[in-house]
């Protein structure tokens, strides 16, 4: 048997595995935080007889914990909520490639890391959200919001409530803006965005959602699945904020709207490398794939599977346009948008 060396917090959480070494176990760090996930981890026990050991940790947590832990760390998969944490994972070393005619046959090319010469990617999106504008139905009209360039128009001024801007899921936005825009255009919208402000950046896409239907904010950018969330709440709360907000996909017209990625890889130091692998192919099947749609109200990122969720279906069913750009450059432009948005003052 081999020796691994592990830290005392990690010995703890591992404490049960050690105890039964022939058992298969896989290491998992994910910065999902959705709770509907429980069925997705059992669905995999249930299929291999690979016990999950898990720790949950937002993205930046789970990154700095790989790096404290080294070669030592327990980790065998890493799953994060957003491409621009994926890229960044990548650079930093903390995945080993992977090569698998399964997430090659699955996974749509530009929902991947970047490919190797020798055709293994870093990381694979599983899901996909949709970054898209709600607004106030009194207020605002479709047409002044219908693009993401017009969140920063002067015609908007006072109106827009968003997220902190180096929030991952923004710079992600701001980095697909700026392969479609280009610098100084890119630059100057996101200074507009800090002139239209109706507040200064607070909450999560959620709150956004709701001071828009509060009447404090007249238009919002939300992940897809916050407001399909709502859609589908039985709260009659949650029904009235729904009902006075408009929604729209931007950019229907030119480049499509922006569409980020949970993800995930294995990592460098897996001590369960095949498990592992196994595990990102289950992810990419369609059992899986339905329940990232149902359970979560995301979209499947694996080509063929269907949708049943009627909040999914009632925003198109995942019919709008999508960017087609690959969602690896969206990550590695967020090193530059963040040197923007301090620029231009954006929080
Ligand atoms: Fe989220």
């Amino acid at each position: 048997m081999r020796m691994h060396h592990f830290s005392l917090a990690t010995a703890i959480v591992l404490a049960g595995n050690i105890a039964c070494a022939q058992e298969q176990v896989l290491n998992i760090y994910s910065a999902r935080h959705y709770p509907s996930d429980e069925a997705l981890y059992s669905g995999f026990t249930k299929a291999t007889g690979i016990k999950i050991n898990r720790v949950d940790a937002d993205d930046a947590g789970i990154v700095s914990r790989l790096k404290a832990e080294g070669a030592a760390s327990p980790a065998d998969v890493i799953l994060l909520v957003d491409a621009a944490r994926l890229w960044r994972g990548e650079a930093e070393g903390l995945f080993q490639p992977v090569k698998s005619k399964v997430l090659d046959d699955a996974i749509p090319a530009q929902l991947r890391g970047k490919p190797a010469a020798d055709g293994t990617s870093a990381w694979y999106g599983f899901s996909t959200r949709a970054r898209i504008v709600v607004y106030d139905k009194i207020k605002v009209k479709k047409e002044d919001v219908d693009t993401y360039e017009e969140l920063g128009d002067p015609k908007n001024k006072g109106k827009l409530c968003i997220r902190s801007g180096s929030h991952p899921y923004n710079l992600s936005l701001f980095g697909a803006v700026l392969e479609h825009l280009g610098e100084p255009k890119t630059e100057a919208w996101l200074k507009g965005m800090v002139d239209n402000m109706a507040r200064t950046p607070k909450g999560g896409d959620t709150d956004q959602i709701k001071a828009v239907a509060s009447g404090e904010c007249g238009i919002a950018v939300t992940n897809s699945y916050y407001l399909a969330r709502l859609m589908r709440s039985p709260k009659a709360e949650d029904q009235a904020v729904v009902e006075r907000v408009g929604v729209v996909f931007p950019n229907q017209g030119t480049w499509g709207t922006h569409v980020n990625i949970a993800g995930g890889a294995v990592a460098r130091h897996a001590k369960n490398q095949a498990n592992a692998v196994k595990f990102l192919e289950y992810l990419a099947s369609p059992q899986a794939q339905e329940h990232f749609a149902n359970g979560n109200n995301e979209w499947p990122a694996a080509k063929g599977v269907k949708l049943s969720n009627p909040a999914l279906q009632a925003m198109g069913g995942g019919s709008f346009k999508s960017e087609t750009i690959p969602i690896s450059v969206v990550g590695m432009n967020s090193v530059k948008v963040q040197q923007m948005l301090d620029r231009v003052g954006f929080r």
